[in-house]
């Protein structure tokens, strides 16, 4: 059966993302599937339990100074080589945005086709991409070289089927190119109490409608006795009223949680665009018109500094 390789997408605090167990989970569709880790020494051995979980019955481990001190080049540079060694059938790479770099980067270097943020990717290497924020679908396939494609997190719920991954140790050298940019510092996000946003199953959003960073503690609390996650829109964001990191969109992070709460949020596209795959979707909006309700499952017209201190006394009792 042919080879599929799945860049791994993982990190030593949060280890393997949800992302990387939908891309396996994609690639036992395609055929054989070996999982690309690259990152610091010890890497592959910290994360080899996890890809085995989701298939991966082989693990290339591209380790250490070379592939970890520079910015995201080497990595681009060893699936490449990876990829004249094995010819493998396809090479799936998370829609991140360091994903995204080291799929157009080994798309250069293989002078191939590629293909980003697909959320379904056929047997035959068509893939399934969602464009215009969400308006529109499209299925698309490379016409050079291998399917290169990147798969948007929160597409799939990742199933597990065991396997015992080999490792095979890559020696990697980056080129002179590989090394114009260096790492000087890494500082680990502060992990707090509550889930990543990306893979929590319950997201609770604010908006311009939440009025000030001060008044974001009321969309904090009720995401915190939901045990959820805390997103905002890029209104607020621009605002200043909570994080870039937290924005949920086209331009933000793609969520698809079990629960998303929206609140004081309009329901762009651009915004509806990274949540409108939840499976339930709440909003609390004082403008009955808003397009949010559209998209709602349950909706609450109501002043939010009223609504969600009130639906927060409700929970806090149960
Ligand atoms: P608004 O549209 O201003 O809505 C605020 C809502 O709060 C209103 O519906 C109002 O009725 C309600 N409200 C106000 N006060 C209260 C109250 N006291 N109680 C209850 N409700 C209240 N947006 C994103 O979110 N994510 C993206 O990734 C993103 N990417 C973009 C990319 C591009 C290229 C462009 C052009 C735009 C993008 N946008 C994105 C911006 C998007 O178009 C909207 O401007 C944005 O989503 C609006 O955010 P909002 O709903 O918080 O604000």
């Amino acid at each position: 059966m042919a080879e599929v390789l799945v860049v791994v997408e993982a990190s030593q605090a949060a280890g393997v993302k949800k992302v990387t167990l939908e891309m396996l989970t994609i690639a036992r569709g395609l055929g054989e599937v070996s999982a690309v880790v690259l990152g610091g020494s010890g890497a592959a051995a910290q994360f080899a339990e996890k890809l085995g979980e989701y298939g991966a019955t082989k693990i290339y481990a591209g380790e250490g100074e070379e592939v970890d001190g520079y910015l995201v080049a080497p990595k681009a540079t060893a699936v490449a080589e990876l990829v004249k060694r094995v010819q493998p059938a396809a090479v799936l790479i998370a829609s991140s945005q360091e994903g995204k770099e080291i799929a157009g980067r080994l798309a250069v270097k293989l002078d191939n086709g590629l293909l980003t943020d697909a959320v379904e990717l056929a047997a035959d290497g068509t893939a399934t991409q969602v464009v215009f924020a969400g308006a529109a679908i499209v299925k698309s396939k490379v016409t050079k070289g291998l399917p290169i494609v990147t798969i948007r997190p929160n597409s799939i719920t990742p199933e597990p089927a065991p396997a015992s991954p080999a490792v095979e140790q890559l020696t990697v050298v980056a080129t002179d190119a590989d090394k114009l940019t260096k790492v000087v510092e890494r500082v680990a996000e502060q992990k707090g109490s509550r889930p990543e946003l990306t893979e929590a199953s319950i997201v609770v959003s604010g908006g311009r409608g939440v009025a000030s960073a001060d008044n974001f503690k009321v969309v904090e609390e009720i995401a915190d006795l939901l045990g959820g996650a805390v997103g905002a829109s890029r209104a607020a964001v621009d605002s200043g009223y909570y994080p870039h990191q937290f924005q949920v969109g086209q331009t933000g992070k793609t969520v698809s949680p079990q629960l998303y709460v929206a609140i004081g949020i309009s329901g762009a596209i651009q915004h509806r665009a990274g949540m409108q795959t939840s499976k339930t979707i709440v909003a609390v909006n004082k403008d009955a018109e808003a397009p949010i309700f559209e998209l709602a499952d349950y909706g609450v017209v109501g002043d939010l500094n009223k609504v969600v201190p009130q639906a927060a006394e409700e929970i806090r009792k149960r």
